[in-house]
C-alpha cells in the first residue's frame, strides 16, 4: 500500500497506520520516499495514455509518500475494503479514502489489486531483507501472498 502525498503532507499518516493495525494487518515493512517522475510513471504503466496519467504522475511526485507491505489472511481483498472507491464521493463510512480523500485524485492511498501486482508492487519500493516476516526469502513471501 501507499499513502499518497496529499494525506502525508496534511500529517494522516499516522492515523492512517493506525486504521490498518487496528483492522488487523501487520506491517511487514515501511518506509518513506519520493518518487522520481520516472519511477512514478513506472509504477502506473497501466494506467499510461488515459486521460488522467499525467496529472497523477505530476501529484504522485510531488512529495513524500510512505510505502507499506501489510499482511493479512485475503489481505489485497481486505485492505481495498478498508481503502475504500476510487472516489471518496462512493466511498463507505469507516473507510480510509472517506476519512481522508480529497478527491478522485488526491485520494489519500493506494492498494494493489491482484496477488500478482501486489508482490510487483511490494519489490518495487523494498527488497526482500527489508521485509520482516518474510524473513528475507522472497519465495516465503510468494507463498505467504498466494494463500492469501
Ligand atoms: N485516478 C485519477 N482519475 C481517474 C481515475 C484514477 O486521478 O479518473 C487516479 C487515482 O489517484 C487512483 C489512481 O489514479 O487512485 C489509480 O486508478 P485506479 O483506477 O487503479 O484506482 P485505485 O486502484 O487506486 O482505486
Ligand atoms: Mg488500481
Amino acid at each position: 500500500m501507499l499513502i499518497k502525498p496529499n494525506a502525508v503532507k496534511n500529517g494522516y499518516a499516522h492515523e492512517i497506520f493506525l486504521m490498518v493495525h487496528n483492522h488487523g494487518f501487520k506491517i511487514l515493512a515501511q518506509k518513506k520516499l519520493q518518487l522520481s517522475e520516472r519511477e512514478a510513471q513506472a509504477f502506473y504503466r497501466v494506467h499510461a495514455g488515459k486521460p488522467f496519467f499525467q496529472g497523477l504522475v505530476e501529484f504522485m511526485t510531488s512529495g513524500p509518500i510512505y510505502a507499506a507491505v501489510l499482511e493479512k489472511d485475503n489481505a489485497v481483498t481486505e485492505w481495498r475494503t478498508l481503502m475504500g472507491a476510487t472516489d471518496p464521493a462512493k466511498a463507505a463510512e469507516g473507510t480510509v479514502r472517506k476519512k481522508y480523500a480529497e478527491s478522485v485524485q488526491h485520494n489519500a492511498v493506494h492498494g494493489s489489486d491482484s496477488d500478482e501486482n501486489a508482490l510487483n508492487e511490494i519489490f518495487f519500493f523494498f527488497s526482500a531483507r527489508e521485509i520482516v516476516n518474510a524473513g528475507g526469502d522472497i519465495y516465503q513471501l510468494h507463498d505467504i501472498l498466494k494463500n492469501d
